[in-house]
């Protein structure tokens, strides 16, 4: 038996095909030195009505990225099954230890659930979750939106995102998805990392994948809700899950999103050593190659002139001005420009 098709640890009670709507959790568990049978209980809410598309909504994947579960939480205690054709699942706080602890990795066994997929239901805490949201949740959903923001590590320019998928017909679906989304920005990449996320196991199934980052630095960011909570209610009109088209108008006055790339490792913009790293820029301004993307100051020498960073890359800043503190081969700006169709996606 392969890993995948092992047996999940995790108990849900809810019965997908059920019309209407069920309010739960799913019990992972946890043997502590006080409580041998103990839980962890991850909320799920499920409203279905009929057959159509399921549309999956997950937030909390990190623990210090608030944006996706409020809206998906309120969309959640708001949607009616009389509304609906098909089937939403909402998972508002996939990671939820982590997000009582307002941590990116995982509390109980240090993981980033979001390099450890697809998860092996033997393992620890992280890959049990893992390989439950790929092996249970997964196979249900015809479109999978992970709702995420840059967490402690950055600042995000208000976007979605997603892979270069390499199916012409399934690239074209998440884009248009994307536009329907409806964020100022729609972000195609590479990534980091990449075979271990959970948007890698959405696309091994076939399944559209479209992630967001509505913010940072651990705090809620007011037009990022605002944004991730239209959204949600765009991608099920767009789905024909609900009725009505999505509002795609921007505040800028542009009537829908910009589609935009990071071509190639020269977008990004690295610390060469540690220091206090002092940006030039906010998220969303434009930037010419050579211009400063900041100074890195070493504060703990007297008379120690600052380092110099510059971007290599003309763009605009999708991810930028993180925390002051930084290490050597920390990222400190990612630059995003206009999307190319004739791009090979590397
Ligand atoms: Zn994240």
């Amino acid at each position: 038996m392969s890993v995948t098709a092992a047996k999940s640890r995790i108990v849900c009670t809810i019965d997908f095909d059920r019309n209407g709507r069920q309010a739960g959790y799913a019990r992972a568990p946890l043997s502590r030195n006080n409580s041998g049978w103990g839980t962890v209980e991850i909320p799920i809410v499920v409203v279905k009505n009929g057959s159509g598309p399921t549309v999956l909504l997950t937030g909390g994947v990190h623990g210090d990225e608030y944006e996706g579960p409020i809206a998906i939480s309120r969309l959640a205690r708001s949607l009616k099954p009389e509304e609906v054709q098909g089937r939403v699942i909402m998972m508002p706080a996939v990671n939820i230890p982590a997000i009582m602890a307002d941590t990116r990795l995982s509390p109980i066994d240090g993981w980033d659930i979001n390099r450890c997929f697809p998860g092996n239901p033997k393992g620890t805490f992280s890959q049990m979750l893992a390989h439950f949201l790929d092996s249970v949740i997964l196979p249900m959903a015809d479109i999978s939106v992970d709702m995420h923001t840059a967490g402690h590590s950055f600042d995000s320019a208000l976007s979605t995102n997603m892979h270069h998928v390499a199916d012409p017909a399934i690239r074209e679906r998440t884009i248009a998805a994307a536009a329907a989304f409806g964020a100022p920005y729609n972000v195609v990449f590479g990534g980091v990392d990449e075979d271990s996320t959970f948007t890698s196991c959405v696309e091994r199934r076939g399944i559209v994948s479209l992630g967001t980052e509505l913010g940072g630095w651990g705090r809620v960011n007011i037009e990022g809700v605002r944004i991730g909570r239209r959204g949600v209610d765009n991608i099920l009109k767009h789905m024909g899950v609900i009725e009505g088209e999505p509002e795609t108008g921007q505040r800028d006055g542009s009537p829908k999103t910009r589609h935009m790339m990071v071509r190639d490792p020269q977008s990004y913009v690295f610390s060469p050593r540690g220091g206090l790293f002092e940006p030039t820029h906010y998220v969303g301004e434009e930037v010419r190659a050579g211009a400063v993307a900041g100074y890195l100051h070493f504060i703990e020498d007297v008379d120690s002139e600052p380092l110099m960073l510059t971007y290599q890359k003309d763009g605009i800043v999708w991810f930028g001005a993180g925390p002051g503190r930084v290490a050597r081969g920390d990222a400190v700006a990612i630059i995003m420009e206009d999307y190319a169709d004739d791009w090979s996606g590397h």
